[in-house]
């Protein structure tokens, strides 16, 4: 298995345990990615003790580690295909969280010197044909609606906003100015740095084997050590069902993969086609990333398990041929790039795309966060900040209903 380009250019970390550790914690978050160390972030701001417990070496291998890093405001589905699932208001305030969520990302790498993590970018959302254009030209009057400054450019328009010609099938693409992307493991490290200088711990190499209800609040237990604890939060994606059984019809395991082509000197805003599920950007090393084309062989990707001790999965090499393939297609300027490495990730989705983010039903003190459908980093520290608040205030959290678990769990 392949590490990415992101785990390859990671900071370097080190467990440090808090000086005044008392070894009595407030919350055990279970799971040290980007939603793991958020939520252990903003439990320091709200002075409690967080003791975050990673299966990994490091915070920051799983998906967090392995993804695109698009940073991209709304829900998984296109703004208009939002409003119309998930209803005006709810799309609304899905839209409102994701657009704090990036004001957030801002003040906390800025307050926390967390530096190469964010960049802002215009996201272009090229149409794969005539059809695709309509269906995301619908899109503009709503997400004007939300503020946002959106705009159709032809065909001619495009190299100006992408930075490069597309292929003759193109008509087009949607421009979302201000959208933003991530060095994910910088950003995730960075937060988790964070968290640590203020207070919170952090244990990697510790599997979690085992949550059970105590009279009052939870036993963790890890190979190492039993931990009992007031409330648990439950951070670890597809890993999820391992410990909450009851969640597992509800998760579905999608495997995506990534490309990293050889160095180029175009210069390229983040794209996607929504017809092929393809996307790609540029990372800071100058060469292209292109993900997706799931549908290259049809339910290749679907129902991958990750084993427990896994952070990633295996590529598939046609998937892989057809992502280098499709690139030149979409960008012919990229026709002789090459490829550097491919790596494949797990995501966990649920069946209306949206995440699960609370209370877990019938089990007091218990919190979870999963489902991110393959786009987390939208929420990645706003969820978080909720839960936490929850925790600490559960009046005062803010997340939306129509991410509360009950939906799939009754
Ligand atoms: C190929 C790919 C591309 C993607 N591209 C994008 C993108 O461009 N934009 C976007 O928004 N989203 C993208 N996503 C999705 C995004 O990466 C996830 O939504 C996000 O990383 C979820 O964060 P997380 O912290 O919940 O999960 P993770 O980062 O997976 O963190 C979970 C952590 O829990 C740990 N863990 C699991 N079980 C246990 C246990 N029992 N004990 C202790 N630790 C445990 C794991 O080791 C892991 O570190 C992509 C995903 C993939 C796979």
């Amino acid at each position: 298995m392949h590490d990415s380009y992101w785990i390859r250019t990671m900071p370097a970390w080190t467990d440090r345990p808090a000086p005044d550790s008392s070894d009595s914690y407030d919350v055990c978050v279970v799971g040290g990615g980007a939603m793991g160390a958020s939520t252990a972030y903003w439990l320091t701001q709200l002075g409690r003790r967080p003791l975050v417990l990673e299966r990994n070496d490091t915070p920051g291998k799983g998906a967090s580690g392995r993804n695109g890093g698009f940073m991209v405001q709304g829900a998984n589905p296109v703004h208009a295909e939002a409003v119309e699932i998930y209803g005006h208001d709810e799309a609304r305030s899905l839209y409102r969280i994701t657009q704090t969520n990036q004001e957030l990302v801002e003040a906390v790498v800025q307050r926390e010197n967390i530096e190469g993590a964010y960049t802002r970018a215009n996201k272009v959302d090229l149409a794969f044909d005539e059809r695709e254009e309509a269906y995301l030209r619908e899109s503009v009057t709503p997400l004007r609606n939300e503020g946002v400054d959106v705009f159709w450019a032809s065909r001619s328009d495009i190299p100006e906003f992408l930075g490069t010609h597309v292929g003759r099938h193109i008509p087009g693409g949607l421009v979302r100015c201000n959208q933003a992307t991530l060095h994910s493991t910088k950003f995730v490290l960075g937060i988790a740095e964070a968290a640590q200088r203020q207070g919170a711990t952090f244990v990697s190499k510790s599997p979690v084997t085992e949550l059970s209800p105590l009279r009052k609040g939870w036993r963790v237990v890890t190979p190492n050590r039993v931990y009992n604890v007031p409330q648990v939060v439950v951070a670890a994606n597809a890993w999820t069902p391992q410990l909450l059984p009851e969640l597992e019809p509800h998760l579905s395991l999608i495997r995506g993969h990534l490309l990293l082509t050889g160095p180029t000197d175009l210069k390229l805003s983040p794209w996607s086609i929504n017809d092929t599920a393809t996307y790609g950007r540029q990372v800071p090393s100058g060469q292209l990333l292109v993900g997706g084309m799931r549908s290259a062989v049809p339910d290749a990707d679907v129902d991958q398990r990750p084993r427990p001790a896994e952070s990633g999965l295996d590529t598939r090499s046609e998937i892989v041929d057809a992502l280098a393939k499709v690139l030149p297609e979409i960008l012919p300027a990229t026709e002789s790039l090459g490829m550097d490495h491919a790596w494949a990730g797990v995501m966990d989705f649920t069946p209306d795309r949206l995440p699960l983010a609370g209370a877990y039903p019938g089990r007091e003190g218990l919190w979870v966060m999963a489902g991110f459908s393959g786009h987390g980093m939208p929420y990645s520290l706003a969820l978080p900040r909720e839960i936490a608040e929850a925790c600490v205030n559960p009046e005062r959290s803010k997340i939306p209903a129509v991410l509360n678990p009950t939906r799939l769990l009754g």
